[in-house]
């Protein structure tokens, strides 16, 4: 082959090459914004749900949101059996952290619940309240 011929190819090449990496660049850019985006958004919604959701007793704020996974299973006779497909749920309208107090129904952080019941609740309820005050 000519020398003209293979610089010609060369050429073309690297040309090409140049175009791809690019494209490809203005893709690792587009992700990156996009990630950066959504994890704006992720952090506005944690924050709302810390703001709408606090333990009532210590007055810790809600940093995770409720979860959950639901199983679901089709069935069909082509291929036998069923087939299983978990879907993941996410509420940021639910705090995942904090629980309801089995007696008075108020929301509260592991840190202030023991055995379902809040701390105000197994100290005795209102009086609790008395003898914080002040
Ligand atoms: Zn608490
Ligand atoms: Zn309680």
């Amino acid at each position: 082959m000519a020398d003209w011929r293979k610089k010609a190819r060369r050429k073309a090449q690297e040309r090409e090459d140049k175009a791809r990496r690019t494209q490809e660049e203005e893709v690792r850019r587009r992700e990156l914004r996009e990630r950066r985006a959504s994890e704006r958004e992720l952090a506005k919604k944690v924050a709302r749900l810390g703001r709408k959701f606090k333990c009532h007793i210590c007055g810790v704020s809600s940093k995770e949101p409720a979860r959950w996974t639901t199983t679901s299973w089709s069935y069909s006779d082509f291929p036998p059996g069923g087939s299983r497909s978990d879907v993941d749920h996410v509420d940021y309208d639910k705090p995942g952290d904090l629980f309801e107090c089995n007696d008075c129904g108020r929301l509260t952080c592991s840190d202030c619940m023991e055995a379902g019941m809040c701390r105000k609740c197994a100290e005795g309820g209102i009086l609790w309240r008395w003898f914080r005050v002040g």
